[in-house]
Parts: structure tokens; C-alpha cells; sequence
């Protein structure tokens, strides 16, 4: 018989998937690392397992204990998911920007989700980071995972992700895309790739209206404006983002994140969502200036499933001025 002993051992070892259309008339390979095939469909299904693991052994977490966690919804999938397998309960502490879908699917795997306004500034009692923290003060036998801090969440990346892209593409990869949300996926593979060969370019994508970009630049903090991309950029800086493996930082708009994410779902078949898009658009940006001998690779990281009525859906599009002027984003997208 060939199987796994539980849904935990299929999280990692996703596919590189070639691209072949998008890409027309660029020089380099360009792969699309899958991180959508993992069990709960995104990147943060890696940091749930390990954040659960690393706290169990440190004696953090014990049986019949709380998982609470502020998220954008990928991490309180991904902690829900072990959570499920292990026998804890989680409560969820999220924006009303989350979608629908994200916040429908943590209740399916038995977490409690709280819904906090978006609009809030971080150092605002009511900001969901701090309402997260409130929470675990108050509730006995809790952890609080805190994806922004906790060094499980890049040293995950550094011990998989960053071997299985070495190893993917035989050591040939001169440039790895990425996005920073708490900056765990970018800062632990990075480190891995860089410290295998210092050359390689570590990029991001930043939404317009985060913070990233401008301090990578300047150094200076500046206050972050409102943006419709879920999961990337910030408007304060977490610990787990290490500026020292990050090359460069490109901002890219809402419009623009959407259009290159719905051109990989049309014509390469990834179905995605709208940070993907944000990374999508980066990597046929970098890929202009790049040699036949380069291999670039960007993150998918999560599915197009969990945006079905938001980005993915013509109307909500439409309201939220994204298709506007529709033929001006596909021209602008076709002329990278
Ligand atoms: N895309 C989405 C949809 C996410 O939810 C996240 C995580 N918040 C990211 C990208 C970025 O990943 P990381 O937190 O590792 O920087």
C-alpha cells in the first residue's frame, strides 16, 4: 500500500510548473514554484505545521491547548489544518478585508474566527495584531503563534522551501520572486539560496500603499495607505522581514497584481490569487533584462479558489475600479 499517515505529510515538495505562454519572447525559464498544491492551498500551510511543532517542543503548547493567531487567513488555514490533525483548538483574529472564502474555510476546520475592522492603526488597541495578543492574555493554556516574530516561520522556509528550489533546479536558479506579508517565505529561502550562491537575486513585490519598498530604499518609516491585495505588505515592520537577503523591492498596484494573476489563471492554467499576480508581474519585469541562461522562480502563493468573489469575479471587479480602462491593464501587461 502506498499512502500518507495524515494530510500533514503531503505539506511541501511542490512541483516546479514551467511557464509557456506569458512569457512570450523573454529569454530566461521561468518556473512557477506551486505552493497552491499544498494541502490548504497555500505557502503558510509550511509555517502552520512548524509553528504548532517548534511550540510543542519548547512546552508551549499542550494538550487541549489554544492556538490564536492575527492572520490574513493563509496561516490560520495552514495552523488550522494541523490543528485539526493534532487536536487543538484555534481562534482566528482577522480583518473585514479577508474574503469570504478564507474566512468560510478556517470555520470549516473548526477555528473561531473575530472579524476587526481593517481601518485601524497598528498601535490602536483594536488593531487585529493586538487584539490577538489581548486574547492570549486573557484565555488560559493558549499560544499565540504570531507569524510576524516567531523565527519558526523563516527557519521553515530556510530547512524547505529554499532546499527543494536548489535541489529543483539543480542549482541552475539565478533569481527567486517573492512577496513580503511577514516576510517568513522571502527571508528563510533567500538566506538558504544565498548562502548556496551569493548571486542569486532575491526580489520582492510590494503592493503600492505598503511600507516595504520606501524603507529598503530610504531607511525611513513612512505611514501605508490602503491597497485591495490580501496577505502582502504592511503598515509596520515585522521582525521575521530580513532586509540583508533582499535584493531589490518593485511596487506594484492593485490593478496590475489582478490582471497578471487572472493572465496565469487564463493562460497558463494557475489559478491564483491577486499577491501572486503582484509576484507575476515582477518576474516578467525582471525577466526583460535577463539572459537564455537564467532561471527564474516565483512563488504561486495560494489558490484562486479563496478570491472566487472578489478578484476573481467580474463585478466585484468592476465596483472596485479594476477594469477600468479593461483594455489599458491588459495592454499594460502585455507590453512588459
Ligand atoms: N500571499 C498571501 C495570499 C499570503 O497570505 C501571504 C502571507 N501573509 C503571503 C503572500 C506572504 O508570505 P509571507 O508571510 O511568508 O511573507
Amino acid at each position: 500500500m502506498e499512502f500518507k499517515n495524515n494530510i500533514l505529510e503531503q505539506i511541501g515538495n511542490t512541483p516546479l510548473i514551467k511557464l509557456n505562454k506569458i512569457n512570450k519572447g523573454l529569454k530566461p525559464k521561468i518556473f512557477a514554484k506551486l505552493e497552491s498544491a499544498n494541502p490548504g492551498g497555500s505557502v503558510k500551510d509550511r509555517i502552520g505545521l512548524a509553528m504548532i511543532e517548534d511550540a510543542e517542543k519548547r512546552g508551549e503548547l499542550k494538550p487541549g491547548g489554544t492556538i490564536i493567531e492575527a492572520t490574513s487567513g493563509n496561516t490560520g488555514i495552514g495552523l488550522a489544518l494541523t490543528a485539526a490533525v493534532k487536536g487543538y483548538k484555534c481562534i482566528f483574529v482577522v480583518t473585514d478585508k479577508v474574503s469570504q472564502e478564507k474566512i468560510n474555510y478556517l470555520k470549516a476546520l473548526g477555528a473561531e474566527v473575530i472579524v476587526v475592522s481593517r481601518f485601524v492603526d497598528p498601535d490602536d488597541p483594536e488593531y487585529y495584531v493586538n487584539v490577538a495578543k489581548r486574547l492570549h492574555k486573557e484565555i488560559p493554556n493558549s499560544f499565540f503563534a504570531y507569524q510576524y516574530s516567531n523565527p519558526s516561520n523563516p527557519e521553515m522556509h530556510y530547512r524547505t522551501t529554499g532546499p527543494e528550489l536548489w535541489r529543483q533546479t539543480d542549482g541552475k536558479i539565478t533569481h527567486f520572486i517573492s512577496s513580503i506579508g511577514t516576510g517568513g517565505t522571502i527571508s528563510g529561502t533567500g538566506r538558504f539560496l544565498k548562502e548556496k550562491n551569493p548571486n542569486i537575486q532575491v526580489i520582492a513585490a510590494d503592493p503600492l500603499g505598503s511600507i516595504f519598498k520606501h524603507y529598503k530604499e530610504t531607511g525611513e518609516l513612512i505611514k501605508g495607505t490602503p491597497y485591495l491585495v490580501e496577505g502582502i505588505g504592511q503598515d509596520c515592520l515585522p521582525a521575521n522581514v530580513h532586509f540583508q537577503y533582499i535584493d531589490k523591492i518593485y511596487n506594484i498596484s492593485d490593478k496590475e497584481s489582478f490582471a497578471a494573476a487572472r493572465k496565469l489563471t487564463l493562460e497558463e492554467g494557475i489559478f491564483c490569487g491577486g499577491s501572486t499576480g503582484a509576484i507575476v508581474n515582477v518576474a516578467l519585469q525582471v525577466a526583460k533584462d535577463c539572459s537564455e541562461d537564467d532561471v527564474i522562480v516565483f512563488i504561486v502563493c495560494d489558490t484562486g479558489e479563496r478570491y472566487l468573489s472578489k478578484m476573481h469575479n467580474e463585478e466585484w471587479l468592476r465596483q472596485n475600479r479594476m477594469l477600468d480602462p479593461e483594455i489599458r491593464v491588459l495592454r499594460d501587461l502585455s507590453d512588459l
